[in-house]
């Protein structure tokens, strides 16, 4: 979209204070209440330099516009954001976008609007206790590398603490 279209967008939108209240109750979900729009999100965001839709910037204010309809949803830009961190270490507000990135993400899992995908990652830390299962290939590019063969995680502490929340 451009800025143009986005800029007319956000002037008819009414604000929605529901959806801000909502995403509140979800952890961190309301530090973009802080935003003052400066942008220094997004220079040195990977996601925004792989693709010009993804803006931390404009994710932060459609959270405090209430735009759940584009931000809650399975193709939602916010499932492009890496959780890299960059964009925290950059805002002068504390904001902490990709905080508040991750509490919208919460929110879609919770409201069954996540993409499948991610339901299959859960799956797979309750039972390996990581993201990404651990394969024969990995294996063996560490061993090339000189890295040590990876060790076996806790498993029954991460499910303790999933359950706990
Ligand atoms: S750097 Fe912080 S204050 Fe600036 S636009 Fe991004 S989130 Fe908002
Ligand atoms: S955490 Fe997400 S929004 Fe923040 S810099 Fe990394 S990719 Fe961009």
């Amino acid at each position: 979209m451009s800025s143009d279209k986005q800029a007319q967008t956000v002037k008819k939108h009414k604000l929605n204070f529901a959806f801000r209240e909502k995403l509140g109750t979800f952890a961190e979900g309301f530090r973009h209440n802080y935003c003052y729009q400066c942008g220094a999100c997004v220079a040195d965001c990977p996601a925004s330099n792989y693709s010009k839709e993804f803006n931390p910037r404009l994710i932060i204010l459609k959270a405090l516009l209430g735009f759940e309809d584009e931000l809650i949803k399975p193709d939602s830009e916010i499932w492009s954001c890496t959780n890299c961190y960059t964009c925290s270490e950059r805002c002068p507000q504390d904001v902490r976008p990709v905080d508040v990135i991750i509490a919208l993400k919460n929110m879609c899992y919770s409201e069954g609007k996540a993409p499948e995908l991610i339901g299959h990652i859960s799956d797979t830390v309750l039972v390996t206790g990581v993201t990404t299962k651990i394969t024969s290939l990995s294996e063996r590019r560490r061993q090339e590398l000189g890295l040590p063969p990876i060790k076996g995680y806790p498993v029954d502490e991460i499910k303790k603490i999933i359950e706990a929340d």
